[in-house]
């Protein structure tokens, strides 16, 4: 018997109404602020999340899953390296949304240039090799947005109280929601601040791990994201980025934070929050939920410098990832149920195998006005037939036997009065919509 790679998760029943739900509360909500979907192929060059997302970071060094033909990978193997390899044969399947959207911003000339910003969704599964636990899967979902062409502290704000909005409207309890938000800087700020972190890194290089002194060569301010306890105490200590910012991302920073005053929403500023990933300048933002043990369950921030890593003209963006599955934990901690009822339907119940054709046409009929209905199809007696339909959450029962076949009319059962009505069978669509509705 097959079975499906640790990490991974068939999506069915409850858990995919709950990820359409998902989508279906981010379509209404996403498109009121004016964002259109997109889905990008789930199949990338390599290059495109190296550009992005940075060389040095876990996501890219350590967790992107790469794929080879078959063909390629036995060539590979024979050699042992992949250095000559086109870029176009060095594959990954997608670790995160923002990368491939960009990509394919920059590809089609989305935001030609004085063009308006363009305003983009999506809802797609993520690879990543991470070793599989609660709330961390090697296959997971996330709905996302990505902003391109809008600089304005105004988009950082909309963003982050679209993004307040989606939860509240996904059954969170806004009073359980913790918004962090900080500045990281940008191109004219930020690489003093990075250094002022690899010196005090390399300060405390004797009360700091392994990895946090590669950190200080590579990426030194994921040292304030370290697991280690004592390199975060070390860490609180360090130079904090908005005390470190020109005056262009102070203002810009401070405007947003009026922005989100004005509008009521509440934020706790955070100068340690640096997020995973390279690309982001600027406002960076992450949602937790008190005591729902799953960590942070979206989050994201600026990134106005993306376009031209995936070769662009320059032009400013933002957006954010929700991931699905932390979602549905951290709703059930709250003792919500993201999914909703199983759907109803009405059920054509004939009395014998003589009726069998009339309940095929009326079946059909009722198809055809929209209306979910099921049969039988494995001969079962009336008895069985309306424990099936109960089974099904039918609300009505449309019952056919030979009186009704041979005067042309049909019985409609409403499932939970056990009333009933005989109608012409023309006007069965009609009659059960109207019950229906
Ligand atoms: P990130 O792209 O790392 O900022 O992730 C955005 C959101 O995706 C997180 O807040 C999580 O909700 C979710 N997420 C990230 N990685 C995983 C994973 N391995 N398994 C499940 N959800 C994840």
């Amino acid at each position: 018997m097959g079975q499906k790679v640790q990490g991974t998760e068939d999506l069915y029943g409850s858990h995919m109404r709950a990820w359409q739900r998902m989508q279906d509360v981010a379509r209404e909500l996403f498109g009121a602020y004016g964002f259109d979907m997109i889905e990008t192929p789930a199949l990338e060059q390599v290059d495109t999340f190296v550009h992005g997302i940075g060389e040095s970071t876990d996501v890219v060094r350590k967790e992107m899953f790469r794929a080879f033909s078959g063909a390629l990978l036995d060539g590979l193997l024979a050699k042992g390296s992949e250095s000559g390899l086109k870029p176009r044969q060095r594959m990954a399947l997608r670790p995160e949304g923002t990368a491939g959207v960009v990509r394919a911003a920059v590809e089609n000339n989305f935001v030609p240039q004085g063009a308006a910003p363009v305003k983009l969704w999506y809802a797609e599964p993520m690879f990543r090799g991470e070793r599989p636990q609660k709330g961390r899967l090697r296959q997971f979902h996330q709905v996302g947005v990505e902003w391109l062409g809008a600089p304005d502290p105004a988009s950082d704000a909309e963003c982050i109280i679209m993004l307040m909005e989606y939860f509240k409207r996904l059954g969170f309890d806004p009073a359980r929601l913790t918004l962090s938000i900080n500045s990281m800087g940008d191109a004219a700020c930020r690489p003093a601040y990075r250094e002022k972190v690899r010196s005090f890194i390399l300060d405390h290089a004797d009360e700091m791990c392994e990895e946090c002194l590669e950190r200080a060569e590579v990426n030194p301010l994921r040292a304030f994201d370290c697991k280690n306890d004592y390199c975060r105490e070390v860490m609180k200590g360090a130079p904090l980025a908005p005390e470190n910012l020109c005056d262009d991302c102070a203002a810009h920073y401070a405007q947003v934070k009026r922005y989100l005053d004005a509008a009521g929403v509440a934020y706790a500023e955070d100068s340690t929050l640096v997020r995973g990933l390279d690309y982001y300048t600027r406002t960076v933002f992450e949602v937790e939920v008190a005591g729902s043990g799953v960590g942070a369950i979206g989050g994201g921030g600026r990134y106005d410098g993306l376009m031209e890593l995936e070769g662009g003209k320059p032009t400013p963006g933002l957006g954010f990832a929700v991931g699905f599955e932390r979602i549905v934990l951290a709703l059930a901690a709250q003792g919500v149920e993201l999914a909703g009822e199983e759907p109803s339907c009405v059920y054509v119940a004939g009395t014998s195998a003589d009726e069998r054709q009339a309940v095929f046409v009326a079946t059909l009929s009722l198809r055809q006005a929209g209306i979910r209905a099921e049969a039988d199809y494995q001969g079962r007696s009336l008895k069985s037939q309306f424990k099936q339909a109960d089974k099904l959450h039918a609300l009505l029962a449309v019952v056919l036997g030979p009186d009704e076949v041979a005067a042309g009319m049909a019985t409609i059962r409403d499932m939970s009065t056990h009333e009933q009505v005989q109608v012409p069978m023309a006007e069965l669509a009609e009659a059960v919509v109207a019950r229906l509705s």
